[in-house]
């Protein structure tokens, strides 16, 4: 699923658990000057992260501040602290008003100005910023680590062969690599997923990828369905964190629809995405591509289409130009052409007319008089010429076969 970074926080109700990290740094050695000790760092989930220590100076300390960011940020929070005679410091973050994405690592330091004047910055501690209100249970495999908390064994299992099936299915089509880790968290239920989301009453999002931190969450209930639902969810979840290792930063320069097209080739397939592409083609209500570049609907039955509409329109665009017109097509977008002609440098078609092209193959839509008029006029030209060789071709068939006729009578 895409990922909007909305902030609305919806107050979460389940019991927080709060779990003290203690870091093996208890004689942090401060460059030139100050001693950080028993660093302490406790995490209500979703509410609070509590900073604790003691920073210590052979001379006077004037003033201390905390420190801290998220490991793939660039924006530092600063935060100054009160110091206690024997050097406690203590600061509890608002965690629920400036969010740390779920499962990210976070870093933090004390930096501190002493009677010489001279400010002083100690070394740096990482902790990681789980979902801990749920007691979660992990299998690993390889680089992949599925990790849950409803279910039994075999739910675990069968979530890790979705992972693996998952793979196998990207690899096709985008190089895969098998020593970064990936780390995948089976909420189960929807809400549960998107309080640790903070989305709020988006009841259609069932899973989230941070291909950044190689983080996979998901929402799928154990029981009759499990096996189609992990079948759906984790392979497209991947294929985002897949993709991005495979493109980099220009990951965040493709289309909505593309990425999301890759990612729901490799889900189990739905048969209601058929469904639902039939019934928006018949009533004319199919969505553009040129409005599924940036994003996609916020709306549940639209979003839906537009999964739907993306899985088949590139499916069709592989079929028509191989996995090398695919490749060529994120490589277009990654070197920062627009939706338009990312299409046309890759496939030398523009979006618009593949969109065209797709309506009328796959669907079966009567719109090449539309088509033809978006020709420019060379390629009218271009359709002249190929038509005589094709009657050349076709005259050529009907000698053969008559021949053919002849011989076999
Ligand atoms: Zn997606």
């Amino acid at each position: 699923m895409l990922h909007p970074h909305r902030f609305v926080f919806k107050v979460v109700a389940a019991l927080l658990m709060v779990v003290s990290i203690s870091l093996s740094t208890q004689q942090a050695q401060g460059q030139g000057g100050i001693v950080v000790e028993d660093a302490t760092v406790a995490v209500s989930f979703g509410k609070t992260i509590t900073f604790q220590a003691k920073v210590k100076a052979p001379i006077g300390i004037k003033q201390v501040s905390l420190l801290f960011r998220g490991v793939n940020e660039d924006v530092t929070r600063v935060e100054t602290v009160q110091l206690a005679e024997d050097g406690f410091v203590s600061f509890a973050y608002d965690a629920s008003l400036n969010v740390f994405p779920p499962f990210s690592s976070i870093v933090f330091w004390f930096q501190a100005t002493l009677a010489d004047d001279k400010t002083y910055t100690s070394a740096p501690i990482t902790f990681s910023y789980n979902d801990n209100r749920f007691p979660w249970r992990d299998v690993k495999k390889a680089n992949v680590t599925v990790h849950w908390y409803a279910g039994d064994d075999a739910f675990g299992a069968a979530a890790l062969d979705a992972a693996g099936a998952g793979m196998l299915a990207i690899n096709e089509f985008i190089p895969i690599s098998l020593t970064q880790p990936i780390d995948i968290y089976i909420y189960s239920n929807a809400p549960d997923l998107q309080n640790t989301l903070l989305l709020g009453g988006e009841d259609w999002v069932g899973g989230h990828a941070n291909p950044e931190l190689g983080v996979v969450l998901v929402a799928v209930a154990p029981g009759t369905n499990q096996s189609i639902d992990l079948e759906t969810k984790i392979p497209h979840e991947l294929a985002h964190v897949m993709l991005y290792r495979s493109l980099g930063k220009p990951y965040a320069n493709q289309p909505a629809w593309l990425l999301e097209g890759i990612a729901s080739m490799v889900e189990y397939p739905n048969p209601d995405y058929k469904h639902a592409l039939n019934v928006a083609s018949t009533n004319d209500a199919l969505l553009s591509f040129a409005d599924l570049c940036a994003s996609f609907p916020a709306d549940a039955g639209n979003a839906f289409l537009a999964y739907a509409q993306s899985q088949s329109f590139v499916t069709y665009i592989r079929e028509t130009y191989g996995t090398s017109g695919l490749a060529r097509l994120t490589k277009s977008y990654s070197e920062g052409f627009n939706c338009e002609l990312g299409a046309t440098n890759a496939l030398g078609t523009p979006l618009s007319q593949l969109d065209a092209r797709w309506r009328e193959s796959v669907l079966g839509q009567n719109i090449t008089g539309v088509a033809a008029r978006n020709l420019s006029p060379f390629v009218l030209l271009m359709a002249l010429v190929l038509v005589v060789p094709l009657w050349g071709a076709i005259d050529m068939l009907r000698q053969r076969r008559k021949r053919a006729n002849q011989q076999s009578k």
